[in-house]
């Protein structure tokens, strides 16, 4: 995959590719990152006014769980290897797993609503917060939030 660097350093000052996607999903997926949804992370780091980790495989210490590689984009195969859902966002660039340094997943969880971002899928894990933009998919007409908890 081809990356018009100069294009995404406009839409995207916070986050490189290799941020958004593993090594593995920069060579094997067919999908690019959904444009809005990378705009919308962007501006909720701005927002934060804090470091929102994606993937970082450079550093152990801010590994989460075993997604280290797979918390942005994903191939199939690794989504299956990470038992994710069988129609994952991550796999179509419509998901991120975010993970803020010192803070616990229903912590992230508030900073995200205090800044009135809307996401309509969030999941709250115990270390990090999966966002995505199900909505915007095909299911135009069902807007309700879907929201879901696990491991805490
Ligand atoms: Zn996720």
């Amino acid at each position: 995959m081809n990356i018009d660097l100069a294009y995404w350093q406009r839409i995207s000052p916070y986050f490189k590719p290799q941020e958004i996607y593993s090594p593995a999903s920069l060579q094997h997926c067919s999908h690019l990152i959904d444009i809005g949804f990378l705009k919308k992370i962007n501006h909720l780091r701005a927002k934060i006014g804090k470091p929102i980790i994606i993937n970082n495989w450079a550093s152990t210490r801010v590994k989460i769980q075993d997604r280290i590689e797979n918390a942005g984009v994903r191939t199939q195969n690794d989504n299956k290897k990470l038992g994710g859902a069988s129609n994952s966002m991550h796999c179509t660039g419509r998901a991120f797993d975010i993970k803020i340094r010192g803070l616990t997943g229903i912590e992230i969880y508030n900073l995200v609503l205090e800044t009135n971002f809307v996401f309509e899928g969030l999941g709250i894990y115990k270390s990090f917060v999966h966002l995505d933009c199900r909505a915007n998919l095909t299911n135009k007409q069902n807007k309700n939030i879907k929201l879901w908890t696990k491991n805490y």
